[in-house]
């Protein structure tokens, strides 16, 4: 095969593989990212994409790591299943009730993380170098799987008042209950109130995402001084973001995220720490 194909052929022994599973997976960039850097790296090892029924999900994660996988990424919909297959759960994966990040070990046993609360920091941290988490509330739009990482990681980067609005008020407040006294829950209809003030404003939910509806929230509370990101990355520049940016306010787009979140098993699957650049994106994007 040629170095630059991004087609699988069968590993040779010793050769690591790593991939994500999902039902279906075919949408997925993580191939075309992880590609990009075992090219860049000079790694021989091969990333795939793997399509696997959720009535199959048990029986693929025995019998990858016998095929020589040392590394998975989960997405949907096996993030919350594979919790209750892995052999150990790290803390904050077990907190936010999901993981994208496998780690499969030699004697067979299954690490499981997750490194999107991380990738979302890390993506402000590159794009916004002075946001300070801890000056003002945060204000996030959504309760699924995605805000879950988001308040672990807002929580743990200091944020003092991280204030929720979520279409399903039920899954706001069980953020609540889980996380604790830092967080406010909004009612839907009055989402735009928790602007006011905000320092840092998320939405978190699939609204703005090609072929869905945009998320249209009031923003006359929002101050241009706010850091507003947005973890859709298709489009890369939402319409939420178009009118956060009307408003005066500094954007960062979700795509980085993306691309942050995938350093850690990288990482730790192939040995070398990569690096999140705009040949990346390009190569993400091509
Ligand atoms: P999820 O668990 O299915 O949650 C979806 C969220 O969107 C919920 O809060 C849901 O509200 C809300 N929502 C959906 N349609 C809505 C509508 N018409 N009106 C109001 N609210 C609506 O999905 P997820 O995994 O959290 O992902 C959310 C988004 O983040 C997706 O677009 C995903 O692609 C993106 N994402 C990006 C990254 C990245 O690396 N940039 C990582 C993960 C996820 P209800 O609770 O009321 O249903």
């Amino acid at each position: 095969m040629s170095k630059n194909s991004d087609t699988p052929t069968p590993a040779a022994p010793g050769i690591p593989l790593a991939g994500v599973i999902g039902w279906p997976v075919a949408h997925s960039r993580s191939p075309r990212l992880h590609g990009h850097w075992l090219r860049r790296y000079g790694i021989a090892g091969h990333y795939i994409p793997m399509p696997v029924r959720p009535e199959h999900l048990a029986e693929a994660l025995r019998t990858l790591p016998r095929l020589g996988f040392v590394g998975i990424n989960v997405t949907i919909p096996h993030k919350e299943a594979v919790l209750a297959l892995a052999d150990h759960v790290t803390d904050r994966a077990a907190l936010i009730g999901a993981a994208n990040t496998l780690i499969l070990r030699p004697d067979g046993k299954i690490h499981a993380d997750n490194t999107d609360g991380y990738g979302f920091i890390a993506n402000l941290r590159q794009h916004a170098p002075d946001w300070r988490p801890e000056i003002g509330p945060a204000a996030l739009i959504g309760a699924g799987g995605a805000a879950r990482a988001v308040v672990a990681s807002l929580l743990d980067a200091g944020v003092r008042e991280l204030r929720i609005a979520n279409r399903t008020r039920l899954r706001a407040e069980q953020i609540r209950t889980e996380f604790g006294a830092r967080i406010t829950v909004y009612d839907w209809a009055q989402a735009g109130n928790m602007l006011e003030g905000a320092a840092t404003v998320v939405n978190a939910t699939s609204m703005g995402m090609d072929g869905k509806p945009a998320l249209r929230l009031p923003l006359d509370a929002l101050s241009p001084d706010a850091l507003v990101t947005d973890l859709v990355y298709t489009p890369l520049d939402t319409p939420f973001l178009v009118a956060a940016r009307a408003q005066g306010c500094r954007t960062v787009d979700g795509l980085g995220m993306l691309l942050h979140q995938a350093a850690p098993g990288f990482e730790r699957w192939f040995g070398t720490r990569p690096q999140v650049d705009d040949d990346l994106r390009r190569a993400v994007l091509a």
